[in-house]
């Protein structure tokens, strides 16, 4: 089998576990949340609360699980979100950084400010 993933094209995802994103695009649109993971394959990010699954469970009693609706956050095209910045407050594409010491870091295009800590 190739190895067919190491291409040479950089991964567009800026977003990040942890980030803060808002949602551009798509049913939920004008929403915020964190980013809960990101799948690089996929190009997708999981957000809390956003893009909410409904899934029917059926009743387990030896696994104590009581059937019923639960619901789970599905995966969002990273094209959908963008993070939001946490020293201006809205949200922004990401540009990058080298900082003196050599450390790459992702900037607020907005305000400039880092948003990597
Ligand atoms: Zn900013």
């Amino acid at each position: 089998m190739a190895l067919t993933h190491e291409r040479a094209e950089r991964s567009t995802i800026g977003i990040r576990k942890g980030d803060q994103v808002r949602v551009i695009a798509g049913r939920d649109a004008g929403k915020s949340g964190r980013v809960l993971s990101v799948n690089a394959k996929k190009n997708t990010v999981v957000v809390e609360h956003i893009a909410i699954m409904k899934r029917h469970t059926r009743p387990n009693p030896g696994k104590n699980i009581k059937g019923g609706i639960v619901e789970k956050e599905a995966g969002i095209n990273v094209s959908n979100v963008m993070v939001v910045c946490a020293n201006c407050g809205k949200h922004s594409r990401i540009g990058h950084n080298i900082l003196p010491d050599g450390t790459k870091v992702r900037t607020c295009k907005r305000c400039n400010s880092t948003l990597d800590k």
